[in-house]
C-alpha cells in the first residue's frame, strides 16, 4: 500500500475552501491552496518546475489532455502538457488568484500588456467595434488604435465618469457602426482617477445590446484597486484584467498579468494563450505565489500609509489639490460609484502643487525616501510627472482634456513608515 498520490489526478491538489461553514478568505488560502506537499517530496513550498514537457504515462493520457488543450474536449487541460500551456507553478498562481474574487478561474500571462492583448485577440474580428471607457493606460490605447486598427477593428469612447444615459449612447452609435464584441474599461483613470460606473455599464449594455448569448464582455482592467479594494465581477463585469507588476507582484521586481473571469468567458482567451505563447514562465509565477502571501497586509499598510500622506497634503499651503479617492466630494456621483464599488481608496493618487511644470519637477527632485519612477503598487513609494513622463506623447488638447496639467505630480505609496513619508513631503515641499 501507498498513499504517493497519482500525479495526474489533480483533484488531489488541496483546493478545501471551508472549514465547516466558515467559508476561508483569500488572505488564508494564499499560503496552501492549490498545492499538495505529497507531489514534490513533501516540499513546504511549491518548487520552481524548470521544465519545458511532461512525461505522460500511456499514450490514452497524451491523448486525453491534448483534447483539452485544444478544445476538441471542453473543460481544458486534464493534466500537465508543455510549458506554453501550463505548469505546476502556473497553476497554483491561478488557483489562488481567482480567489481574490470568488471567481471561476484565472489566467496567468507575461505582461500586463500580454494579457491585455491576448484578450482582445481572442474577441475580436475584422469590422468589429470595440466601446471603451477613457482614458486607457497609453500601451492599450495604441493597442486598440493603432494595432487592432491595422486589422479592421474600430472603437468608440467614453470618459471613465460617464452616466448610464452618456453610455448607452456611445453602445448604440457603436451597434450602429458594426458587431459591439468587447466593452473595455480601466478603473480609476490615470491619473485622473475617475472611477467608472460598472454597474451602469452593464444596465446600458442590457439596455442597448439585448441579453442574449452573443453579448459583448465587459472587461475591465482593475490594476489600480485590485484586487483588494475593487472587485468588478461582483458589479457584472466578465474579464478582470491585472497588471500583476503592480500591486499583487508588489515589489517592483517582476513583469506579469492575469484575467479573472468565469470558465466559459475565459476559455477563448486561454485557446488564445495556448497558440500564441502569452503565459508567464514558472520562475516568475514562484515570485507572485510569494507575493500573494502578503498580498492583504501590503496593500493594507500601503493604504493607510497614503490616507495619512494625503491628509499632510491636502492641507499644505504649497499644495492646490490632492486627487485621491478619499476626498471625493460628498454627494457627488463619483463618491457614489466608491461607496458601490470600492472598499478601500488606494495608494496611488496625484499631488497638483501650486505653480507649474518648475514646481512639480522641484519636489520631485527634491524627494530622498520616496524614488523618481514610473509604476506603482511596490513596497517603496514613487513619484513621477505624467505631463513629461509617461503621458508626454498625449497631445496638449487632450492632456487638458484629462486634467494633465504640468503641476500634477503622481504619487504611489508603498508600505514604509507613514510618519518618515510625511517627513520626507514636508522637507521636499520647503524646496517647492
Ligand atoms: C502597468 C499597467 C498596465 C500594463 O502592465 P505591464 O505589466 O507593464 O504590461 C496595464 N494597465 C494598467 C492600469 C497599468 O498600470
Amino acid at each position: 500500500m501507498t498513499d504517493k498520490p497519482d500525479p495526474s489526478d489533480r483533484s488531489v491538489r488541496h483546493k478545501a475552501v471551508s472549514i465547516g461553514n466558515r467559508r476561508l478568505k483569500p488572505a488564508t488560502m494564499m499560503m496552501g491552496h492549490g498545492y499538495d506537499p505529497r507531489l514534490s517530496e513533501g516540499a513546504l513550498k511549491p518548487p520552481i518546475f524548470l521544465t519545458s514537457t511532461y512525461v505522460f504515462e500511456k499514450a490514452a493520457d497524451g491523448k486525453r489532455f491534448f483534447e483539452g488543450i485544444t478544445g476538441v474536449r471542453p473543460g481544458g487541460a486534464e493534466g500537465l502538457v508543455y510549458g506554453r500551456f501550463n505548469g505546476p507553478d502556473q497553476e497554483i498562481l491561478e488557483d489562488r488568484l481567482a480567489l481574490w474574487e470568488n471567481a471561476e478561474e484565472a489566467l496567468a500571462f507575461s505582461s500586463g500588456m500580454s494579457a491585455i492583448a491576448t484578450t482582445f485577440l481572442a474577441l475580436v474580428r475584422p469590422g468589429d467595434v470595440i466601446v471603451h471607457s477613457a482614458p486607457l493606460y497609453a500601451a492599450t490605447e495604441t493597442l486598440i488604435g493603432r494595432i487592432l486598427g491595422k486589422l479592421g477593428v474600430t472603437w468608440l469612447d467614453f470618459p471613465a465618469g460617464a452616466t448610464q444615459a452618456e453610455i448607452e449612447a456611445v453602445m448604440a452609435a457603436a451597434k450602429a457602426k458594426g458587431r459591439v464584441s468587447v466593452i473595455y474599461l480601466e478603473s480609476p483613470a490615470n491619473p485622473t482617477n475617475a472611477l467608472v460606473d460598472v454597474e451602469a455599464v452593464h444596465a446600458a449594455r442590457a439596455a442597448v445590446l439585448g441579453d442574449g448569448e452573443e453579448l459583448p464582455p465587459i472587461v475591465i482592467d482593475n490594476t489600480f484597486l485590485g484586487p483588494l479594494w475593487a472587485q468588478p465581477l461582483a458589479q457584472g463585469a466578465d474579464v478582470t484584467i491585472y497588471s500583476l507588476t503592480k500591486y499583487v507582484g508588489g515589489h517592483s521586481d517582476l513583469v506579469a498579468g492575469g484575467c479573472v473571469g468565469s470558465e466559459k468567458v475565459l476559455t477563448p482567451i486561454r485557446m488564445m494563450r495556448n497558440t500564441i505563447g502569452t503565459i508567464t514562465d514558472p520562475h516568475t509565477a514562484w515570485m507572485l505565489l510569494r507575493s500573494m502571501e502578503t498580498l492583504e497586509l501590503r496593500m493594507t499598510r500601503a493604504g493607510e500609509n497614503a490616507a495619512t500622506v494625503c491628509a499632510f497634503l491636502r492641507d499644505h499651503p504649497k499644495v492646490e489639490r490632492v486627487g485621491y479617492l478619499g476626498f471625493l466630494e460628498p454627494g457627488s456621483r463619483q463618491a457614489d460609484i466608491y461607496a458601490r464599488h470600492c472598499s478601500g481608496a488606494g495608494s496611488t493618487f496625484s499631488v497638483i502643487v501650486k505653480g507649474g511644470e518648475a514646481e512639480a519637477f522641484r519636489l520631485l527632485d527634491h524627494l530622498l525616501l520616496v524614488k523618481l519612477a514610473v509604476s506603482l503598487g511596490g513596497t517603496e513609494s514613487l513619484a513621477s510627472h505624467p505631463a513629461a513622463m509617461t503621458h508626454l506623447s498625449v497631445p496638449p488638447a487632450r492632456k487638458a482634456e484629462l486634467g494633465i496639467t504640468d503641476n500634477l505630480v503622481r504619487v504611489s505609496i508603498g508600505v514604509e513608515d507613514a510618519d518618515d513619508l510625511v517627513a520626507d513631503f514636508e522637507q521636499a515641499l520647503l524646496a517647492v
